[in-house]
């Protein structure tokens, strides 16, 4: 079995369901369930033995060790992460007590634990870490995008704490040969996305005949990635990747936050026309975010080269699949937006 840390989130839970849908081996799932973790998004796996489910922290090492004496996983996929940058920027304790502290709790965990198995299952064994483009920093226009040999350069707090978790999951491999791989993805969009996230944030406002709110001049140029190309990408690299090895996955869909505001509210004027004029009409310039990146891509040449994946869907079909999933959800949004209101939430 693989044991998932943070597979109620966004990216998490799509990847739990497509695990289960093109696989019976069974998943342990450990999430905090923190204000980003919801289990609706794992509601049709409620009575599926495939699935446990495991309220907790990466960082409660009694606990970690004990589900990994349990369970014996062939591999743990890492997601646990606070994620949103904004949140990073108005205070970064919980980045630093989640995406440091605690990733390195996870660590020496699995290192003791896969140091006391025979030789097979060492060999056997992988750590795959979830990670960002953001650890690259920002791009200027027409400069070549970021390969796995970019020089790290985060630019923000939440960028700054993937990085260094990205630093000691390099460390634990060089120094104690954990057999681990990293991946460093561009932006994602699909379904069960948190919405503070720019595109089921702007469905959501949309939806409620709310302003659109982009920050500055909205010329901050993204590579979208659709979700379940992501998680296609990190059971490949669970596959095959070399241990030790990085690897970037991206899209090549490279957008603006402006242009891609405009494209979903064209989707929405089609599926779900505003009561007046388009939805684009409300959209509204608002102060830009502090330290915001200028421009993220990503060279994805290794991982198609080397083990072969390259996304199925382009952003104009993710988009209008994105758009209509939470039309057709509706339910999921209103449920999370009552029981989060008031918190402030913003692109
Ligand atoms: P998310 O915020 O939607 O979900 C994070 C999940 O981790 C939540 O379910 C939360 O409850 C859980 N969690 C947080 N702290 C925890 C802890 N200490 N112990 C256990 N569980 C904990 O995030 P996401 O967008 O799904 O991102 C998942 C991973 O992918 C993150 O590591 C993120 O850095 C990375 N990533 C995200 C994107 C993106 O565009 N969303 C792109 C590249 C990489």
């Amino acid at each position: 079995m693989i044991l998932v840390t943070g597979g109620a989130g966004f990216i998490g839970s799509n990847f739990v369901l497509g695990w289960l849908a093109h696989s019976d081996e069974p998943v342990v799932n450990l999430d905090k369930l923190t204000y980003a973790g919801n289990l609706a998004n794992l509601a049709s796996l409620a009575n599926d033995p495939r699935h446990l489910f495991v309220h907790g922290d990466i960082g409660d090492s009694a606990l970690v060790a004990s589900l990994l004496a349990r369970h014996q996983p062939r591999a743990i996929l890492n997601f646990a992460a606070e994620t949103h940058v904004d949140r990073a920027i108005a205070g970064a304790g919980n980045f630093i007590a989640t995406n440091v502290d605690a990733t390195f709790a996870l660590l020496e965990t699995v290192r003791a634990w896969w140091q006391a198995q025979d030789d097979a299952a060492r060999a056997r064994f992988r750590f795959l870490h979830v990670s960002t483009d953001e650890v690259y920093g920002t791009l200027q226009p027409g400069e070549a995008a970021f390969s796995e040999t970019t020089p790290y350069a985060p630019n923000n707090p939440y960028a700054a704490s993937k990085a260094a978790s990205d630093h000691l999951v390099r460390a634990w491999h060089r120094t104690y040969g954990l057999p681990t791989l990293t991946t460093n993805c561009s932006n994602n969009y699909g379904p069960y996305q948190f919405p503070e996230k720019l595109i089921p944030h702007m469905i959501a406002q949309a939806r409620a005949g709310q302003p659109l709110p982009v920050y500055g001049d909205g010329q901050q140029v993204r590579d979208w990635l659709f979700v379940t190309d992501h998680c296609a990408a990190l059971r490949r690299v669970l596959e095959a990747g070399r241990p030790g090895a990085t690897y970037n996955i991206g899209g090549s869909d490279e957008m603006a936050n402006l242009d891609v505001v405009r494209t979903v509210c064209g989707i929405l004027d089609e599926l779900a026309p505003a009561a007046q004029g388009s939805h684009a009409d409300r959209i509204e310039h608002v102060t830009d975010r502090l330290g915001h990146d200028r421009r993220y891509a990503i060279d994805a040449g290794k991982i198609a080269r080397e083990l072969g994946w390259t996304p199925a869907e382009s952003f104009a079909s993710g988009i209008r699949k994105t758009v209509e999933w939470y039309l057709a959800h509706a339910d999921w949004l209103d449920a999370l937006q009552a029981s989060h209101a008031g918190q402030g939430e913003r692109s």
